[in-house]
């Protein structure tokens, strides 16, 4: 079966052959990657100190409107690549002495990158493999990745339908992401820990975006609530316009208090296991150059 036939990969449910045009992800059926390198900003237990082995795949079905990595996700940026390359590729990050392969963005080619996980694997590929997503994924298109995923990086970007309408075009987020992340936890029901690195669970990642404390609020209640020490969470403050955006609220970053608010509603409600960022982190300079560098 050619999943790219008639695609239905993510939850826009596009229904194109891709072999002949391209959906909402911007995408054909051929494999395109903007670059692969080691990424030293990751989660600390995510980066550690050799770096998590990064590769970009150009493409996005989300396409949030002030995405900062937009020469990929919007314009397409990237080489195009086989299957076979894309396992040489991994390899190459693990004799590089990367961490981890950190997959990002990969969803609307999830039948290639797990093709090429195979391969990679049968060739010798042992570091872990982490899946670094939007969560506005299909079920059936994560079960692809069956024993193939050791770590899933998902974000969990709101759960306020008007602003999934609005910052996503994508109305239907808030419930497709509950899907996603109750699937990675019951592959990956705990996180595993190997010194001070993650080798397997779920690390959800959440951005405070500004003014939307209170979305904010409810969706660390709604991780913990559900899924409490089963998995870690990230809150981020880095949000940075890169470019003019079409709401007020968009054109600024993050201020400490909206961020402070969102943290110690974290703390009061039990939340131990995660991850907070120090102020100075919404930055630019930590946008990777995409140039097609290790593709
Ligand atoms: S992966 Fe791309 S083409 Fe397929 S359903 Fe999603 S947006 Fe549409």
């Amino acid at each position: 079966m050619n999943y790219y036939d008639n695609c239905t990969l993510c939850p826009r449910r596009c229904g194109v052959n891709r072999r002949e045009a391209k959906g909402y992800c911007g995408m054909g059926d051929q494999l395109l990657a903007a670059r692969a390198g080691l990424h030293f900003y990751e989660e600390p237990y995510i980066s550690g100190e050799s770096g998590s082995g990064t590769v970009f795949f150009s493409g996005c079905s989300l396409k949030c409107v002030f995405c900062q990595n937009w020469q990929i996700s919007r314009d397409g940026f990237g080489k195009e690549i086989s299957t076979d390359r894309l396992s040489e590729i991994f390899l190459e990050q693990q004799s590089r002495g990367a961490l981890n392969i950190n997959l990002v963005t990969g969803t609307h080619f999830t039948p290639s990158i797990a093709e090429a996980l195979r391969k990679a694997k049968a060739g010798g590929l042992q570091i872990p493999v982490l899946w670094n997503s939007s969560a506005y994924e299909e079920v059936e298109t994560l079960r692809m990745l069956e024993g193939l995923v050791d770590i899933w990086l998902p974000d969990f970007k709101t759960l306020d339908e008007g602003l999934a309408k609005k910052y996503y075009n994508a109305p239907d987020y808030p419930e497709a992401a509950k899907k996603a992340l109750d699937y990675m936890v019951t592959v990956s029901p705990e996180p595993v820990f190997e010194g001070d690195l993650m080798v397997s669970g779920v690390n959800v990642r959440h951005l405070v975006m500004p003014g939307a404390s209170a979305d904010s609020k409810n969706v660390i209640s709604y991780l913990y609530g559900t899924y409490k020490n089963r998995i870690w969470i990230s809150i981020m403050n880095q949000y940075t316009p890169v470019t003019a955006q079409p709401y007020d609220k968009l054109n600024r970053k993050t201020t400490r208090r909206e961020y402070e608010k969102v943290v110690n509603f974290a703390i009061d409600l039990g939340v131990t296991q995660a991850m907070i960022q120090e102020e100075g982190t919404a930055k630019d300079s930590f946008i990777p150059v995409f140039d097609g560098e290790g593709i």
